[in-house]
C-alpha cells in the first residue's frame, strides 16, 4: 500500500494502534486494489480535524457536516484510474467482507471533492461491524 502523504503513513500505524475494525477494512481495500488492478492501492486520505472538514466543506461549497473522517472511522483511497468493473469488483469485495449494518455500506465510490474515490466507513465503537468472513 502506498500513501500520499508521509502524514498519512504515520496516522496509518497509528490507527494500528488505536485498533478496531477499520485496519481490517483498509487492508482488505489493500488486498483488493492489488488483486483486480495488480497495482497498490493509495490511501489519499484518513484522519481530519475538525477545522480541517470545515475547510473541506467550504472549498467543496458544501455546509459543514461531521465526517466519519474525524472518528478515525474512514479512510479514501485513489480510484480515478480504474475501470468500472475494477471499481465494482474491488467495492464488491470489501462490502461482500463487511456490513457497516442499516441503510450504510462500509466501501463505495464517492465523487466528493476534487476527484472519484473509494471511501471506505465504518460504524462507531459502540455498534459492531459484521465481519461477514467472505461470501
Ligand atoms: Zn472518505
Amino acid at each position: 500500500m502506498k500513501f500520499k502523504t508521509e502524514r498519512l503513513q504515520r496516522e496509518w500505524v497509528e490507527l494500528a494502534d488505536r485498533g478496531g475494525i477499520l485496519v481490517a477494512v483498509v487492508a482488505t481495500v489493500d488486498a483488493a486494489v492489488h488483486l483486480v488492478t495488480g497495482a497498490e492501492a493509495v490511501m489519499t486520505d484518513m484522519f481530519r480535524t475538525e477545522q480541517e472538514q470545515i475547510d473541506l466543506c467550504e472549498e467543496m461549497g458544501l455546509p459543514h457536516y461531521r465526517s466519519v473522517h474525524e472518528f478515525w472511522r474512514g479512510a479514501d483511497f485513489r480510484s480515478v484510474h480504474w475501470t468500472p468493473e475494477q471499481a465494482h469488483d474491488i467495492v464488491g469485495t470489501v462490502n461482500g467482507q463487511f456490513a457497516y449494518g442499516g441503510r450504510f455500506v462500509v466501501a463505495k465510490i464517492h465523487q466528493k471533492g476534487t476527484a472519484q474515490h473509494l471511501h471506505c466507513q465504518v460504524p462507531p465503537a459502540s455498534r459492531a461491524v459484521i465481519w461477514r468472513g467472505g461470501k
